[in-house]
């Protein structure tokens, strides 16, 4: 189980599922194999599998331990999901909830779930199949969504052409705000004295990334402002599913500004082993080095 400290908090790694299982041309429209010829030493084989040309993506989630709280950072695909438009993802049946239980920590004892975006890879565990109906996973916790992506899924969904985010807005969101547990934030936000959610728009419209300091140290939560590591290389390349492209490119660089001016340590979503990385600024690029 991988954990970091961050000053006086922790962050634990709750994976859902990390396999290379994703067509690399396919997923990265600019992927060239001589722009990432030189980079395969520390691709393969925990982000990229060349024989099959397939990027190994993690997902997880993070669990953060500060102030006496506990905080959940992204909640992966989730069980029992109807996922036809989507089949990785289609009634899926993991382990996620018994490794929540193996570090330590019971449903009940979430004080707060934060969602850097409603994809449904980032919202799933949000709730649970109970008696045939869609119930809070995390009954005590306050979950933190961005407004703007809450909006704009909301008009994508009743547009009624398809279920938004391939049916994980009503299954996964809905939920959750019809019990009266949602918070809706906007722009820039402090949580509370540890934790901070910014907007970092452009994979969609009301993507956050989540600022975390204590004791003088700190780290940043990206969610999918990047999903692979070579995107630290290539932070012009967007994947095949960021809504705003220029948007995108422009949040993905400041987020490694940020952590390269900083020193913030950087907590991605989907990154391979070791699964967060320092970001290093040479000469107008960027280069992952991981602890
Ligand atoms: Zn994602």
């Amino acid at each position: 189980m991988t954990q970091v400290t961050i000053g006086a908090a922790s962050a634990t790694r709750i994976e859902e599922m990390y396999a290379a299982d994703w067509d690399a041309p396919a997923f990265f429209p600019d992927w060239r194999p001589e722009a990432v010829a030189k980079h395969l030493g520390w691709m393969v084989p925990d982000h990229f599998d060349p024989a099959r040309n397939c990027l190994k993506l993690s997902i997880h989630s993070w669990l953060i331990r500060v102030g006496g709280r506990t905080i959940l950072v992204d909640t992966c695909v989730g069980n029992h999901k109807t996922r036809p438009t989507r089949p990785k993802w289609h009634l899926m049946e993991t382990r996620y909830l018994a490794r929540l239980a193996e570090a330590g920590v019971r449903p009940e004892e979430i004080d707060m779930v934060m969602c850097t975006h409603l994809h449904a890879d980032h919202v799933g565990w949000n709730t649970r199949l109970d008696n045939g109906s869609w119930v809070p996973t995390f009954p005590n916790a306050r979950y933190v969504f961005s407004k703007a992506d809450y909006d704009h899924c909301l008009a994508l969904d009743r547009e009624g052409k398809a279920p938004a985010n391939h049916g994980s807005f009503r299954d996964s969101v809905l939920p959750v705000v019809e019990a009266g547990l949602a918070q809706m934030v906007a722009g820039t936000a402090a949580i509370d004295e540890h934790l901070t959610l910014e907007p970092a728009p452009g994979h969609t419209p009301g993507s956050v990334v989540v600022k975390l300091a204590s004791q003088g140290k700190s780290a940043l939560f990206c969610g999918d402002v990047l999903h692979h590591a070579i995107q630290v290389h290539h932070p012009d390349w967007n994947s095949f599913v960021c809504a705003d492209a220029a948007l995108a490119r422009r949040s993905r660089r400041q987020v490694l500004e940020h952590c390269s001016g900083t020193g913030a340590l950087l907590m991605p979503t989907h990154f391979g082993a070791p699964f967060t990385c320092h970001i290093e600024a040479k000469g107008g690029a960027f280069a992952p080095r991981f602890v």
